[in-house]
This record gives C-alpha cells, sequence and structure tokens, in this order.
C-alpha cells in the first residue's frame, strides 16, 4: 500500500485548475522514534490554501512546487513509538493533503478527546480553526459589546456563519449578513438566525447596508475584502470596529488587488480596523473549544459540513470556495473509516 498525496506541480494564476496539482503515489512514510504513524480520515479546505500557492509574502511560507499541498486535517493514529500518542487516538493538526502523516516534534498533532457529543466534522468545523477564528474574531480583535449592529460578510460559510450566531448569542441589537445569492441568504437567516441577509451580487450593496442599519454598524466582520468592504466602510458608526479576518474576494485576482476607496470615514467615525490570523491565540484554543462545544450541543449554533468524498477531489473542493458552491464547513473525507467516538 502505498501513500497518495496531492503536490503542487505548477503555481496558479486565477482559479487552480487540473495543471496547479498531481496526485502522487510515495511510500508510507516509516515511524521512527518519538514518532507516531497517522492514517489520515479528513482534511480541511480553507480559501488561506489558495493564498499559500502563490510565491508572495504571507504569514507562512509559500508551499514550494513539488510539495504535498499544506492543510489541517484529522486522522487516527495507528502505530507510536512516543508517550504523546497511544493507538486509537484520533489527532487533529497539520496532515497535508496526504493519506498518511508523520507525528514528531516538528509537527506535534493534539489528541481530541472522545465522548464530547459531536462528530469528526464538526470538531474540524466549529470547534476547528474557522470557530476559533469566529470566536476570537468577534469577541478578542472586534471587542463586541451587547447592543452591537453586526455585520458579518461569507455570512453562509464556515467562518461567517458561527460569527454570527456567537453574536446573536451574546446579545447584539442586529446581525445582518452578507451572501451570495438567494438560497444562501435564505440559508444565513433560516439556519443561522441572522436577523436579515443581503445579496452581494444585487446592485446598490452600500443603500442597502445603510437601510439595514440606519445608525450605522458598530462592528463589521470582514471576511472578503474588495468592493464589500467599502459598501461596509461608508457605513460605520461611531467607534466601529472593522475585523479583518479574510479577503476572499482577492486571493485569485488576476489583476492588482483593489484597494479601498471609504478609509475617510475611518477618520470621521474614529474607526478601528484590525487583521488577525487565528494562531494569535492558538494559548486560548481550550477556553473557546468549551464554549463552542456547549453552544453546539444546547443548539445556539446550528453548523453544516460540505463533504467531498475522496483525496483526489481536494482540488476541485478549494475551488468550490471560490464559486460560492460549499454550503458550511468544506472537508474531504479521505478514509471514512475515521471516526470519532
Ligand atoms: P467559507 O466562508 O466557508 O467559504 C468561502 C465563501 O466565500 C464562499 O462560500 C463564498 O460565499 C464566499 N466568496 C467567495 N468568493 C467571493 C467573492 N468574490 N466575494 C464575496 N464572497 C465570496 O470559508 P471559510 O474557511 O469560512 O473562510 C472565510 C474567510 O475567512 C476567508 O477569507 C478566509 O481566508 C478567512 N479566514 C481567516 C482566518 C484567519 O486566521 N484570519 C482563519 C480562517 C479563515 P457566497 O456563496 O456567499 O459568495
Amino acid at each position: 500500500m502505498n501513500n497518495r498525496q496531492v503536490v503542487l506541480v505548477q503555481r496558479p494564476v486565477g482559479m487552480i485548475d487540473e495543471t496547479t496539482t498531481a496526485l502522487k503515489e510515495v511510500p508510507i512514510p516509516e515511524c521512527g522514534v518519538n514518532e507516531a504513524l497517522i492514517k489520515v480520515g479528513i482534511v480541511s479546505i480553507d480559501p488561506t490554501i489558495r493564498t499559500w500557492m502563490n510565491d508572495a509574502p504571507g504569514y507562512l511560507p509559500a508551499i514550494e512546487i513539488g510539495d504535498v499541498i499544506r492543510a489541517g486535517g484529522t486522522g487516527v493514529v495507528v502505530e507510536s513509538k512516543t508517550d504523546r500518542y497511544n493507538v486509537g487516538d484520533i489527532v487533529y493538526g497539520m496532515t497535508n493533503w496526504q493519506e498518511w502523516v508523520i507525528a514528531s516534534e516538528h509537527n506535534r498533532f493534539t489528541v481530541v478527546p472522545s465522548g464530547m457529543g459531536v462528530d469528526l466534522p464538526t470538531v474540524m468545523n466549529v470547534l476547528g480553526t474557522t470557530g476559533l477564528t469566529a470566536y476570537f474574531g468577534l469577541l478578542d480583535v472586534g471587542q463586541f459589546k451587547e447592543g452591537d449592529v453586526v455585520v458579518v460578510s461569507g455570512a453562509a460559510g464556515a467562518t461567517g456563519s458561527v460569527v454570527g450566531q456567537i453574536a446573536k448569542a451574546r446579545g447584539a441589537s442586529k446581525v445582518v449578513g452578507i451572501a451570495g445569492g438567494p438560497e444562501k441568504c435564505a440559508e444565513v437567516v433560516e439556519k443561522y438566525g441572522f436577523d436579515e441577509c443581503l445579496d452581494y451580487r444585487e446592485e446598490r450593496l452600500s443603500q442597502r447596508i445603510r437601510a439595514a442599519c440606519p445608525k450605522g454598524v458598530d462592528l463589521y466582520f470582514d471576511n472578503v475584502g474588495g468592493e464589500i468592504l467599502d459598501a461596509v466602510l461608508v457605513n460605520i458608526a461611531m467607534n466601529a470596529r472593522i475585523v479583518l479576518c479574510g479577503a476572499i474576494s482577492q486571493y485569485n485576482a488576476m489583476e492588482r488587488p483593489k484597494g479601498i476607496a471609504n478609509t475617510s470615514m475611518m477618520i470621521m467615525r474614529r474607526g478601528r480596523m484590525q487583521g488577525f490570523i487565528v494562531f494569535d491565540f492558538a494559548s486560548r484554543y481550550g477556553e473557546a473549544q468549551v464554549e463552542l462545544a456547549t453552544m453546539v450541543l444546547d443548539g445556539r449554533i446550528a453548523h453544516q459540513e460540505h463533504l467531498v468524498q475522496g483525496l483526489e477531489h481536494a482540488p476541485d473542493a478549494l475551488n468550490l470556495l471560490f464559486t460560492g458552491g460549499n454550503h458550511g464547513k468544506t472537508l474531504v473525507v479521505v478514509d471514512e473509516s475515521v471516526t470519532l467516538s
């Protein structure tokens, strides 16, 4: 048996296609001293993977040509030569897009506790990177306050849907989502309980934001950047906080990134705009996971996972994030026998 991997063959321009990655087979890695061998169960599909394919400055180095595509994921320990993991442990960490991975001192994994009452896809969604991003982005970076009028873009997605639900649970006076198309907007209101959702594909977004938030936007959680950020900026309230979480509208840009025209509103409204990377909060993941798990179990956080079967479909799954073809957190099931008890 071999280890199938998806490797980077060519740096993409725009959307990735069949020339960007290739499937490769290599021997399953040997488990050395102080290491464990992990059979990968599910890999995460995140917009940031597209940014790592560019040879451009980022918060992590670019993926090199020939390297396995970098990604988070979960798996089961099948062999262990370290006290850190037991055979049978379900673990979470950087699996990358492949079927087998070694846990070592340089690539540490976290053991996922069993008996939490949630399944593995939920762990990778609400309790994983995107749920944690929502939690720390809203509460710490955004300094959310009870009574805030909150606007969230990418509202039907993994991060945005959780942002809006935490804001509602914590007493926002209004939570308005922004998403692409009537079906996504209906999902945002009906499934995730936002007060309203605006379709960015329709005309006059900034006027519709003004109508939805006549006293202004206190907190904008930005997942998309570009023109949508600009449309919200003209509607910010006094002392508004803008959380720069993601700029997905720009990740595939073939031209220069679109600038923001309305920064003068930050001056007039004494606004604050701050970017962050969820890893900044790694030492506090535990506290957030306890609260997020409680909210899932008591029904305050609704969630859905968009499961794509088969490692070979990981590149297509990545493209779903850019066409809006995903509904909820996008995950690729590499081996469905890996589950959480
Ligand atoms: P997601 O929201 O589940 O999926 C991406 C969504 O983005 C798509 O479903 C699509 O929704 C929307 N989208 C794609 N192209 C767009 C465009 N041109 N204009 C407007 N919307 C567009 O993905 P996610 O993993 O939760 O990530 C959401 C954002 O958070 C990304 O920008 C990501 O980079 C960022 N993020 C940041 C951190 C951090 O540490 N700062 C961590 C995780 C994620 P529609 O169908 O509604 O268009």
